[in-house]
């Protein structure tokens, strides 16, 4: 079945190369004026990972220090600058997932820690399980050496403004924009991909997105792709779709393809927008957005882009 891409408002591919790296900071509407706040965050997350590529590191690696940078920043939706539930706290989301192997670690409804990337890598390297919620989740990270953060410490004024506005009918009410994500593809040919998000602006406590869900949010597999979404999360789990664009990677001519297909039909089928970031086996990368922003930036070994 096809569906109709005018949905589609940008998308972007770079060529083949030894090894690469694109960060997302969330598909939504950033105003104009800070735009170039959101891609300098990007940018400097890109650095951080681009340098452990450049120095023959692993993917997985280079995701995870990526993601944890994008988490520190308080402009983002992740980690330090999460948005606010409907009781005025944070709960956290993220997942991370090695495309050798299929391994794969999550957190989800986490209360606050600084970087939920972290401890979603810890339960990947551990191999029991793969996702671990709430209070679950936490006590897991504090026998594994995380400590516990100060939430207020992580709270910004942008957060409890944008509740606010929810709350007062003056912000369109729903996902918060700002979650942010990494894929890479090492010089060996490894791939990795990386979520992380405090998910929708006065969601219920213990509301669980589609970032820690693996094939949802979340999806790397060597043979063909890795992917991290960002968007209504709700319709992104519905339609599995880190998954769905990584499958598409066989038939469609390149990731961005892949992602535009995957993005036409979340909006077909759903009526809902986001966004979405795409490696492929070759090096290749593609994003694609129905929302009005994206921010991202990428590194590859010969070049690189950054944009929103
Ligand atoms: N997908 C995230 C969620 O629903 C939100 C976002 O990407 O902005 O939790």
């Amino acid at each position: 079945m096809s569906y109709d891409e005018s949905v589609i408002t940008a998308s972007h591919r770079s060529e083949r190369a030894a090894w690469s790296i694109i960060v997302h900071g969330g598909a939504g509407d950033v105003p104009t004026g800070r735009i170039p706040k959101h891609v300098a965050g990007c940018e400097r997350a890109v650095a951080v990972g681009a340098g452990i590529l450049r120095a023959g590191g692993t993917a997985l690696d280079a995701v995870e220090a990526a993601v944890a940078a994008l988490e520190d920043d308080p402009l983002f939706n992740a980690g330090t600058g999460a948005c606010l539930n409907a009781e005025e706290h944070i709960e956290l989301d993220a997942a991370i997932m090695d495309g050798t192997g299929l391994r794969a670690g999550g957190v989800c409804a986490l209360p606050p820690f600084l970087h939920p990337i972290a401890i979603a890598r810890k339960l990947l390297e551990e191999g029991r399980h793969v996702l671990l919620a709430g209070e679950g989740a936490a006590q897991y990270a504090l026998r594994h050496g995380f400590e516990r953060a100060d939430e207020a410490t992580m709270i910004t004024e942008l957060a409890r403004r944008r509740l606010a506005a929810v709350r007062a009918n003056k912000a369109e009410a729903g996902w918060a924009g700002g979650t942010v994500g990494a894929v890479a593809r090492d010089a060996n040919g490894r791939l990795a991909a990386a979520t992380s998000t405090g998910g929708m602006v006065d969601k219920l406590p213990g509301r669980v997105g589609d970032s820690p869900i693996i094939g949802a949010g979340t999806y790397a597999d060597d043979a063909l792709g890795a992917c991290s979404t960002t968007g209504h999360g709700e319709a992104m789990m519905r339609i599995v779709a880190a998954k769905t664009a990584v499958d598409h990677v066989q038939s469609a001519t390149n990731g961005e393809a892949a992602l535009r297909r995957m993005l036409a039909t979340m909006h077909a089928r759903t009526g809902q927008r986001g966004g979405a970031i795409i490696v492929g086996r070759d090096g290749s990368i593609g994003l694609a957005r129905t929302t009005k922003t994206m921010s991202w930036a990428l590194v590859q070994d010969t070049r690189s882009a950054s944009g929103a």
